[in-house]
């Protein structure tokens, strides 16, 4: 253990300071009321201000993000973001969103830009820019989906249509809203059975929830015939977009057939995420759904700016041909990785793949899990895949590269899994140990979640 890894209170020394006031300063005891002063010690660590900036530094470097190492994490689109939004941002720091609209008129400006250019990169009608997550955003697509079929007088339209492969949020939020869920299967391929489908569909479908490409990476070629059943038993479509990256400019999920959609602006339109926000999950909506758009029903003022702001930077600084590229740029690496570890990695569903792709696990495991594989790649500075989701294999490791990505840092990553199968076959031992070089090994993943230790006693 280097020095520095120490805990803070581990550099801890009676009497030394980082800091000096002068002597004789306010005396600010007599302004606390004795019922709530504090009767003991702070027990703050006592170090010099050299020892905190270290403490800091180093923690900050123990962390793994996008602008540290390639970030493959499947359905989260860990793509860089450009530092030209960083720069834009804090020039609106100023701004309070109660201030009189006509001294806002700029701000006005970027959400009608903002609109017009998802709406013509979706082919739905306008946004909404109040959710504030994917997850928010389908909420509220449902809770819109909802309002029509009341508006209607359509009152028994309680059930939602979820595939099997949908992200798990899909589910959750249609529970949320109030409407129960009914599984639709996939086949073999990957794909929505239609067959599986047409029986479910009656007078009390609200709709279904779909995302294209699926959480396979896998575009549904049966959309329309899909849509015009959903569409013909009197339900809407909800559209998914969390993952439109490798259709940007490529493909509109309006021209699909969808009425309603969510956009996650912290995946696609590269703006920072991780650690739980925050993000930003415009809602979008075909011509039909417009009326009920118009209320903010489901976060104060005008969602997270900062992150629209980003956004808008990103698609501006990409100008329509660029945005185009992003798309297939994406599709092209994750159909590049796949090829180039298919003999090593098993491949269940062996055709061309969008933004990402599922193996499940390794060839010749020799008894070593995903899991261990995950593990491993820390040690060679790579961030790990998303694992065991999603749930329709029980080895997943799920590869999403991004555009983001030089062709040299695919073919780095390509020759670590490789290598990482080579020592699966002579030493599964190691891998079952590893990581074997970051600060914390592997710990206990259960005792870590239920027991955390947050605190040094
Ligand atoms: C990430 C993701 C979501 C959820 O988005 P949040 O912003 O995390 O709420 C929903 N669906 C899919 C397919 C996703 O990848």
């Amino acid at each position: 253990m280097k020095y520095y890894d120490k805990l803070v209170f581990e550099l801890s020394k009676p009497g030394r300071i980082g800091f000096s006031l002068p002597e004789g300063g306010a005396d600010l005891s007599a302004a606390i009321p004795a019922g709530i002063a504090r009767q003991s010690e702070l027990g703050l660590p006592e170090v010099s201000e050299v020892d905190v900036v270290r403490h800091y530094t180093n923690l900050s470097q123990m962390n793994f993000g996008v602008d540290t190492g390639f970030y493959p994490l499947g359905s989260c689109t860990m793509k860089y973001n450009p530092k030209i939004n960083e720069e834009i941002v804090p020039q609106f720091n100023g701004i309070h969103p109660l201030q009189p609209a006509c001294t806002v008129e700029g701000v006005n400006e970027v959400y009608a830009n903002m609109d017009a250019s998802l709406a013509a990169i979706t082919g739905m009608k306008h946004f909404t820019f109040l959710p504030c997550a994917g997850a928010h955003g389908e909420l509220t697509g449902l809770m819109l989906i909802r309002e029509y079929h009341m508006s209607r007088g359509d009152l028994a339209r309680t059930k939602i249509i979820v595939p099997d492969s949908a992200h798990g949020t899909n589910p959750a939020s249609a529970a949320v809203c109030g409407l129960e869920i009914v599984v639709v299967k996939s086949k073999e391929n990957g794909l929505v059975d239609v067959e599986d489908l047409k029986p479910l569909l009656g007078p009390d479908i609200a709709g279904i929830m779909m995302t294209n490409p699926n959480t396979l990476g896998l575009f549904e070629r049966d959309i329309r015939e899909i849509a015009e059943l959903v569409h013909g038993c009197g339900g809407l479509l909800y559209y998914d977009g969390a993952n439109m990256n490798p259709l940007l400019g490529v493909v509109r999920p309006g021209d699909m057939g969808f009425d309603v959609m969510h956009l996650n602006l912290h995946k696609t339109f590269s703006t920072p995420h991780g650690g739980g926000g925050p993000g930003s999950g415009p809602v979008g909506v075909a011509d039909r759904l417009v009326p009920f758009l118009q209320t903010p029903r489901v976060s104060g003022f005008h969602g997270n700016f900062g992150v629209i702001l980003r956004a808008y930077a990103y698609i501006l600084m990409l100008g329509r041909e660029n945005v185009k590229m992003a798309g297939r740029l994406a599709t092209l690496g994750a159909n590049y990785i796949k090829e180039s570890l298919k003999d090593c990695y098993k491949l269940p569903i062996p055709t061309v793949c969008k933004h990402e792709f599922v193996f499940d696990g390794l060839l010749n495991d020799n008894g070593v899990s995903t899991l261990d594989v995950a593990k491993r790649l820390l040690d060679y500075g790579f961030h790990a895949p998303t694992i065991y989701f999603p749930l329709l294999f029980h080895q997943a490791i799920m590869i999403e590269p991004t555009e983001t990505e030089s062709l040299e840092t695919l073919d780095a990553f390509i020759e670590v899994m490789r290598k990482i199968a080579a020592e699966a076959a002579e030493n599964p031992e190691m891998l079952h140990s590893a990581p074997l070089t970051t600060p914390i090994g592997r710990p206990d993943e259960t005792t870590a979640a239920r027991q955390p230790k947050l605190k040094f006693s």
